[in-house]
């Protein structure tokens, strides 16, 4: 395996670079969090992106996008995590837009598609239901075919669960049970649902982190045309195991696991009250030293993927389970230590940046740095969670690698 620098590589970096110091506006610079309470930067970003050619970073070029290889992409993720630049919405361009590009009909795409390159419409995944996890596949949500003056149409009835920002989003795609008759896998449909249709009440839960991400769905008659259903009736099942391994594969976020690492450096670097240097103890030097080599072990990792992406049937090879499993375990360690190095001031450091009604509390010699990080911290036990538990791809390993 090849791990030169590739100056090719190099001179694109450069190019994101000073496109992003051009072109990003400083109110737009912000800490890169899940939240999505800044909408409007979000849609502005989107747009500056798509001015530029570069609306869908993710996509094949036929497809609309700019056809970047992974390493391209994995560099576009790591500049503007570094640069601050508001996170695009991981639903639609990593999840639901490589699923629209395979599967849905050209009416589907010329509805849904020209959204994503102006940022006007924000999506959320209802997959999940109390009951149904883990064991997806056994979802109980029901779509019941039927005919009416205004055409042919599922009735949806059912709860959905752990809705991540339901509550700010226009969209919903959604598994639903079209056959309840027949093997559980084959009785599922993919749906596509405007979230101001009549008989939608969306509920907040509230996280350990204090913050607001999560949401309870409820389907009450909801009336969804049947042109709404992606792929064949039935045919569900195969769209979600496509969707499901490029969440796995996403979810290591190396350019977030960069920048916690850099945090924690910073952390370790600036003196502290009495002018010690925390990198000067050797047991959190060597607790360093590991985490570093931890993210570059995963760097490598990623390298290997991408240059497999080609070559490789991602139905057939869990590499995107071993890289989930590898890098949200490693998302929690390095959390967990930049709390441990804040030391007493990693309580204050507790609530969210985007809860406004934040106490004052007293500052830190890293106010700015430390802002949100213990909320990261809690976060980020859910990362083993979301996406399909480390157990449930430990098994997918264990199955698909060793035939166990
Ligand atoms: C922050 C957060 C955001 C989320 N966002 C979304 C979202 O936007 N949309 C959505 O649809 N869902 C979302 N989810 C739901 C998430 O996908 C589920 O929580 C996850 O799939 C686990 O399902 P469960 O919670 O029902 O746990 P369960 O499946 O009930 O699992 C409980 C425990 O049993 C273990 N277990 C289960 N099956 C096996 C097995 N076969 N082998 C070994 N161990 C097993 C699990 O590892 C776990 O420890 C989110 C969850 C979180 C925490």
């Amino acid at each position: 395996m090849d791990f030169q620098p590739d100056p090719g590589l190099d001179a694109f970096r450069q190019e994101l670079r000073r496109f992003l110091k051009d072109k990003l506006p400083a109110d737009l610079r912000v800490m890169p969090t899940f939240s999505r309470s800044r909408r409007e930067a979000v849609a502005r970003w989107q747009r500056i992106l798509t001015a530029r050619g570069w609306g869908a970073p993710y996509w094949a070029a036929e497809q609309g996008g700019t056809g970047w290889t992974m390493q391209q992409v994995l560099v576009f993720d790591e500049e503007c995590v570094a640069a601050g630049a508001p996170t695009l919405d991981g639903f639609v361009h990593k999840l639901l837009g490589p699923v629209l590009n395979q599967f849905a009909t050209p009416e589907q795409k010329a509805a849904h598609l020209p959204p994503v390159f102006n940022g006007e419409r924000l999506w959320c995944q209802g997959f999940s239901e109390p009951g149904s996890g883990s064991d997806l596949a056994s979802l109980r949500t029901r779509a019941v075919r039927g005919v009416d003056g205004d055409g042919e149409h599922y009735l949806v009835n059912g709860q959905k669960i752990w809705t991540s920002h339901a509550h700010e989003s226009d969209w919903i795609f959604l598994l639903v049970r079209t056959d309840p008759e027949v093997k559980k896998q084959a009785g599922i449909s993919f749906l596509l649902v405007d979230l101001k249709t009549p008989g939608i009440t969306v509920r907040p839960i509230r996280s350990i982190d204090g913050a607001h991400h999560l949401n309870e769905t409820f389907f009450d008659n909801v009336r969804v045309p049947v042109a709404n259903r992606v792929g064949d009736e039935g045919a569900g099942w195969a769209i979600t195991k496509f969707l499901l391994n490029n969440e796995h594969a996403s979810a290591a976020d190396l350019p977030l696991l960069r920048h916690y690492l850099r945090q924690l450096q910073e952390l370790a670097d600036t003196p502290r009250l009495g002018g010690e240097r925390l990198r000067e103890r050797p047991e959190f030097a060597l607790k360093l030293a590991r985490l570093e080599a931890e993210v570059q072990a995963i760097a490598m990792f990623v390298q290997r993927v991408a240059a497999l992406e080609t070559a490789h049937d991602p139905l057939a090879h869990p590499l995107g389970s071993m890289l989930k499993v590898r890098g949200t375990e490693l998302q929690q360690r390095l959390t967990e230590a930049q709390v441990e190095a804040l030391g007493d001031h990693g309580a204050v450091a507790y609530p969210h940046p985007d809860d406004h009604d934040a106490a004052a509390h007293e500052p830190l010699p890293q106010q700015a740095l430390a802002q949100g990080m213990a909320s990261q911290m809690f976060f980020r036990r859910a990362s083993t969670i979301y996406g399909g538990t480390s157990e449930v791809q430990r098994g997918i390993v264990a199955k698909l690698l060793f035939g166990l």
